[in-house]
């Protein structure tokens, strides 16, 4: 009868996780490589957003300037326009002074005799020599006047031609100078939009490398399967967390309360109530004070315990601990950092599920550790660890 139940419970221990792993495997078969793999992915993606997010802002300086060169353009092209203006201004009044001046000359000798200067002025000559040279100065003269203000003239139409194609020319950059505006502002948008995809970006590539450091503290390679290298070792059942004890307020003796507290143990060591792994420790919580929280594995289901207001603590996260292992000890002196205690007790509190996977906070996950732990009622000593009280 003896060797048929160690059988059965043979079988049970071990040929069922046999049949049990593989399928655990495959369904959380991520190795740490694959974290690698993923962290790199991550830090890639931030590159790329990083060096698309400086090429924009490169693109914006170099807008900014060409803008501010436009900008130099058309107050030098207003100048320009304004000298040529002037510029034919002048020659129009020259053209009118150089005219005036044939004219007089001419009226001077129509004055004079009352008939075609020219002849009067040519046949006045008293030799043919002189007839000759009267002439030929005269004509000179009218002619040098007109090639002077066909010259002024041409000036002119070229300037305007000019100030016309200067104008175009502004109107063309002034154009280029409002696209140029509407790209800046849309790509100071996109500056915006990447800054905030590489901040979350910045944030996942920290929390990657974070659980990275982790998986590596628990001695993880990188084939391992992480459910497997990270795995809580398995134990059978709880004992209670110290050697004695006072239950000086249990899960009903006060609404949200969700544990037991400890009390008359001032100072002694705190036990895990079963083997598992430390992953979490805090120090100083307002309401809680030094904390330790331990995974365990308790016949293939995960619970988590946490021990409150203690005074010293001895372990380290990740630390595999047994049921024996001294964790630290039980401190809660109202009074101290700690805000939410009247007394030294332990808040002893047992959670279902996963830290930090399942649940942060044990509030919903909280179970009364009464009902799978062997505790006297509110008032009652125990002490023992295990069996009864
Ligand atoms: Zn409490």
């Amino acid at each position: 009868m003896i060797k048929k139940f160690s059988y059965a419970v043979l079988m049970v221990v071990f040929v069922i996780p046999m049949f049990v792993s593989p399928v655990n495997v495959k369904a959380n078969g991520k190795t740490l490589r694959d974290l690698y793999n993923n962290l790199s992915k991550l830090e890639k993606e931030l590159d790329e957003i990083n060096s698309d997010k400086s090429m924009t802002e490169n693109r914006i300086n170099q807008i900014k300037g060409n803008i501010q060169s436009i900008d130099k353009e058309v107050i030098d092209i207003e100048r320009t326009v304004e000298n040529i203006h002037t510029e034919i201004k002048q020659l129009n009044d020259d053209i009118i002074a150089k005219d005036k001046e044939t004219k007089e000359f001419v009226k001077y000798y129509q004055l004079s005799t009352g008939e075609n200067m020219y002849l009067e002025y040519a046949f006045g000559a008293k030799s043919m020599a002189d007839f000759i040279k009267r002439l030929a100065t005269a004509e000179q003269f009218i002619n040098h006047n007109n090639k002077l203000i066909d010259d002024m003239n041409e000036l002119i139409a070229s300037q305007e031609r000019k100030s016309k194609e200067l104008a175009v020319h502004q109107q063309n950059i002034i154009v280029k100078r409002k696209e140029l505006r509407q790209e800046q502002f849309k790509l100071g948008d996109r500056v915006v939009e990447l800054s905030e995809n590489t901040q979350s970006l910045s944030e996942e590539v920290r929390d990657a490398k974070a659980t990275i450091r982790n998986y590596e503290k628990l001695g993880c390679k990188p084939h391992h399967v992480l459910s497997e290298c990270s795995r809580i070792d398995r134990d059978v059942s709880f004992a209670r967390p110290t050697m004695r004890g006072l239950i000086t307020c249990g899960w009903f003796c006060y609404s949200d309360h969700r544990a037991i507290d400890i009390g008359g143990i001032a100072g002694e060591n705190i036990y895990p109530t079963a083997n598992g792994r430390v992953v979490g420790i805090t120090w100083g919580s307002s309401c809680g004070g030094n904390y330790v929280t331990i995974q365990h594995n308790i016949n293939g289901r995960p619970y988590a315990s946490r021990y409150m207001h203690m005074a010293k603590i001895y372990v380290s996260v990740n630390q595999v601990v047994s049921k024996d292992t001294v964790i630290g000890t039980v401190g809660g002196y109202a009074g101290g950092v700690d805000q939410c205690t009247t007394g030294p007790h332990l808040h002893f509190a047992i959670a279902q599920g996963t830290y930090a996977q399942d649940f942060w906070s044990f509030g919903t996950h909280a179970l009364n550790p009464a009902t799978i732990i062997n505790f006297p009622p509110e008032g009652g000593w125990y002490s023992t660890r295990y069996g009864r009280y």
